[in-house]
């Protein structure tokens, strides 16, 4: 049956611009034939000095599809790269919807009306000269159109028979065939062509928009340095190889990664391998601390524990002991372990603890969870978990010499069998090193402070440092000595990602209550406050920013403990 194409509002965007350049419009097409799909943007962090576009190709029809050609160019027509090359994309053929093929991969795309939003923001944006203004309204377009992807649970066979058929293509564009010069916060529009070969020797091009964002640096503090302890890549289900994360990693911003692949018998008979991958993409310069790690599926339903501090040690097999023995395994090899997307197990996370065995060996407690975890934020409720047990091990916590506790993190589990980051690069943890510089090759640096939870979990890149400076200045993770009842001060420190902020909820959190501060109007935020404390204690720290543009951003900083006498119980 002949079907006439259709033009559907849905897939990739094809900027129409009028003459003159006035009115652009946008129209989103689909292809009866190709599905191809080219993120609605692309960004890159000062000082990285290019942009990875990723296509991904699926033939959808009976016959194979010969792609001849991708050309890339600027919104005025001129040509920045041309790559000749020569694909074959064999024919799927499957009659579904583009739509339908992006649920069976998991995929989901910012709605339509947060795409216009974020195409008006630009619109208003290239009128504008650089200020403030043109700035907010860059990193709104920026924030809307790279937060609002999301990944969604897939059926594993259905992806598993159309895998074969996709062609995926990585593409690299540097400042420099750009040629102009682009300050951050801005952005470049630019236009993908994708050529194909017919039988017949004619061609048939497919034509994509995306917008490059160039922005500053993500917020810092001396000795702070932002990375992500969960990711996967293609030696077990992620869509990109250990370099090409190391070179995302590297172009959002972050200054170190653990690689965590699934314990699939892949990884255990490539492990040496796996090992020089992460250390061959730790030494390309400039460095960024690329870790190898592994993400352990324990025997028992959907409960993976993710092991770090792994490089002299060999990977366990998936399903070889339930959580408790897994988590034995880890703290009897030394390595550091947290709880994986503890709120998708059907166990409390608290319940891995109950071991007496573990406990016999190492009473420091499981090492952590991950309060942030792909597109998952832990609730307001859920949170309460984490400070029961926070509470409840309190003791535990006094007494280990390292004055060990359960530790929050922010992880990307950037994963899936496409080269799109939904979470890399916004998700994060910023850690606390101690040293001026970052962490770079020194991988010791990354799992002390990840260990010892100096360590701050963010929704998006915001930064949220807590510091006690009652007696000298203390962050969150350490442990305080403290002699005598009396009122300390704490200072907050914070800065969103985006310059904007209608309303911030500051939280300080103690076994004693919550102390809540609402601040108007302020995307950086340092200010202090004061809490009496008589009894041994943890302090903690939340911020959530809003506005009504761009939505939510969410930190959690790990406690700060104060030990009265007797010390160390
Ligand atoms: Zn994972």
């Amino acid at each position: 049956m002949k079907k006439i194409l259709v033009a559907i509002l849905i897939l990739g965007l094809i900027g129409v611009i009028g003459l003159n350049g006035v009115n652009k419009k946008i129209i989103l097409s689909e292809s009866e034939d190709i599905y191809c799909e080219v993120p609605l943007s692309v960004f890159s962090r000062y000082p990285a000095e290019s942009f990875l576009i990723p296509i991904i190709i699926l033939n959808k029809s009976e016959t194979e599809k010969k792609i001849t050609g991708i050309e890339f160019y600027k919104e005025d027509g001129t040509l920045i790269l041309n790559k000749k090359i020569e694909e074959v994309v064999k024919g799927a053929n499957i009659k579904i919807s583009d739509d339908e093929i992006r649920n069976k991969i998991g995929l989901m795309i910012p709605d339509k009306e947060i795409v216009e939003k974020a195409m008006n923001l630009l619109e208003k944006a290239k009128i504008l000269e650089k200020s403030d203004e043109r700035n907010k309204k860059i990193e709104s377009s920026w924030y809307l159109l790279t937060m609002n992807y999301k990944g969604k649970e897939i059926e594993d066979k259905e992806i598993r028979n159309l895998l074969p058929y996709f062609k995926i293509l990585n593409y690299e564009i540097t400042l420099e065939d750009l040629n102009i010069k682009i300050e951050p916060p801005d952005f470049i529009n630019i236009k993908i062509k994708i050529i194909f070969l017919n039988p017949d020797n004619s061609t048939t091009s497919i034509n994509k928009e995306t917008t490059l964002f160039y922005l500053t640096s993500l917020p810092s503090q001396w000795g702070w340095y932002p990375g992500d302890g969960h990711m996967h890549t293609t030696y077990s289900d992620g869509g990109s190889t250990i370099m090409q994360r190391r070179d995302q990693a590297y172009n959002s911003g972050l200054k170190w990664i653990i690689i965590t692949d699934h314990g699939w018998s892949y990884l255990i008979n490539n492990w040496n391998q796996y090992k020089t991958d992460c250390t061959n993409a730790q030494n390309k310069t400039p460095n960024i601390t690329v870790c190898p790690g592994e993400e352990i599926a324990t025997s028992d339903t959907d409960s993976h524990y993710l092991s770090y501090k792994m490089d002299n040690c060999a990977p366990l097999l998936d399903h070889t002991y339930d959580r408790y023995g897994t988590i034995y395994w880890v703290i009897y090899n030394g390595l550091i372990g947290f709880i994986a997307h503890p709120y998708s197990t059907p166990y409390t996370w608290e319940d891995w603890y109950n071991y007496d065995a573990y406990i016999n060996y190492d009473n420091s407690g499981p090492r952590g969870i991950e309060l942030i975890s792909g597109g998952y934020v832990i609730s307001d409720t859920e949170i309460q978990d984490w400070d029961n047990f926070l509470k409840n091990h309190l003791s535990v916590t006094m007494k280990d010499s390292k004055h060990r506790f359960c530790v929050g993190l922010g992880n990307s589990d950037e994963h899936g069998y496409w080269p799109y980051l939904l979470y890399l690069g916004k998700k994060m943890t910023y850690i606390y090193t101690g040293s001026s510089s970052p962490p770079g090759t020194y991988r010791t640096g990354v799992y002390n402070a990840i260990e010892r939870g100096y360590a701050t979990a963010s929704s998006d890149g915001s930064l949220l440092i807590h510091k006690i400076t009652t007696g000298g200045t203390y962050l969150p993770g350490y442990y305080i000595k403290k002699s005598s009842a009396g009122s300390i001060t704490i200072n907050v420190y914070a800065k969103r990602v985006i310059s904007q902020c209608d309303e911030a909820t500051i939280k300080i959190v103690t076994i004693d209550g919550t102390l809540i501060d609402y601040i108007s109007n302020q995307y950086e935020i340092n200010k202090n406050y004061s809490i009496y404390v008589n009894r041994d204690i943890y302090v903690r720290a939340e911020i959530t920013f809003y506005d009504s543009t761009n939505g939510y951003s969410y930190c959690f900083s790990n406690p700060i403990f104060i030990d009265f006498p007797p010390y160390g119980s």
